[in-house]
């Protein structure tokens, strides 16, 4: 605590710091407005199924577009949305439209969707009403929706480590499923894996070789891969760019694959047409 106290005393003194700490205050109050303008976006990314590569559902990535600017990626926002706890109303925002969107994927064509879920989300007291309501107002199941949350969810759940496993346990026990995003970039993965109620894998983009000839980065991915099957998880290879990823992917038997090499995210619209022209040359 005393540390902590150190730290903010520091920051009052320090003009550097007090200009990022107004930039920060700026950048929150932009985003609490564009939420409230409906500047925000959801486009989805097909996640495919690495064996034949029919889509197996999407992930749902949100995207700002404040007036007259380019669409910002969420790389830019979401660390200020969540130190300012803005996060919870728009993770809730996307968590409903998601569903919306997701209901006639599910219902025709069986394709499931991916929500990020920040740790913020996870210790507000009412977030498994909150994804109950988004669900039963887009008439799916939970068996249709993936919550995608990131091993530092227990550390930095503000002290409601509780609280998140409860959420998480409870909406598994109804059927939600729960994904382990970015797998590998933490520094206790491990410790998490044993921890955590999860039932997929995400292996993070870092972890696709550059070198498709090198064999230590493959056996890196090999290692991860065989984990996740000995605990039982569904795997999802991130970051699949080239076809030499693709073959490495299926000779070590990971179950599904996200990247650009299968579809960038795009708008509800290109996945509705996407499911559409499959579902069109599988029938032929
Ligand atoms: P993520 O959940 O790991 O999402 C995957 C990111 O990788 C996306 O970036 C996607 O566009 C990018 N990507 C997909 N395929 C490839 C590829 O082949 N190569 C490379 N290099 N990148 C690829 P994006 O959309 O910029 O999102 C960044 C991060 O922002 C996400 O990482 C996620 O952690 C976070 N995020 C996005 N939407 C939400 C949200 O609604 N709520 C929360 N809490 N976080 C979100
Ligand atoms: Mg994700
Ligand atoms: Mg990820
Ligand atoms: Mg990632």
């Amino acid at each position: 605590a005393a540390k902590a106290d150190g730290k903010d005393r520091c920051r009052e003194f320090d003009p550097r710091l007090r200009h990022e700490q107004a930039e920060r205050f700026r950048t929150v109050e932009r985003l609490r407005a564009g939420l409230a303008a409906e500047e925000f976006t959801v486009h989805y990314q097909p996640i495919v199924r690495m064996r034949g590569d029919a889509t197996a559902g999407f992930e749902a990535l949100v995207r700002w577009t404040p007036p007259g600017q380019d669409p910002i990626g969420p790389d830019r926002f979401i660390p200020a949305a969540e130190n300012s706890g803005l996060i919870v109303g728009l993770g809730e925002w996307v968590l409903r439209r998601a569903c919306l969107d997701a209901a006639p994927w599910w219902h025709t064509y069986g394709a499931n969707i991916s929500v990020n879920v920040s740790p913020r989300q996870l210790a507000e007291h009412d977030f498994t009403d909150v994804v109950r309501g988004a669900l039963n107002a887009a008439g799916l199941p939970a068996a249709a929706l993936v919550l995608e949350i990131t091993e530092g969810v227990l550390v930095r759940s503000g002290g409601h480590a509780e609280l998140t496993l409860a959420h998480l346990a409870a909406l598994r026990a109804e059927g939600v499923r729960v994904a382990i995003d970015d797998f590998g970039t933490g520094y206790s993965s491990l410790a998490y894996l044993r921890d955590l109620p999860i039932d997929i894998l995400k292996i993070d983009k870092s972890f696709m070789p550059d070198d498709a000839t090198d064999a230590q980065q493959a056996a890196m991915v090999r290692a991860v891969v065989d984990l996740a099957r000995s605990l039982r998880l569904v795997t999802v290879a991130e970051g699949v760019e080239t076809a030499q990823h693709a073959e490495l992917l299926r000779t070590l038997g990971c179950d599904k694959g996200q990247g650009w090499l299968f579809g960038r995210p795009g708008p509800a619209a290109a996945a509705s047409d996407r499911l559409a022209s499959e579902a069109a040359v599988t029938v032929s």
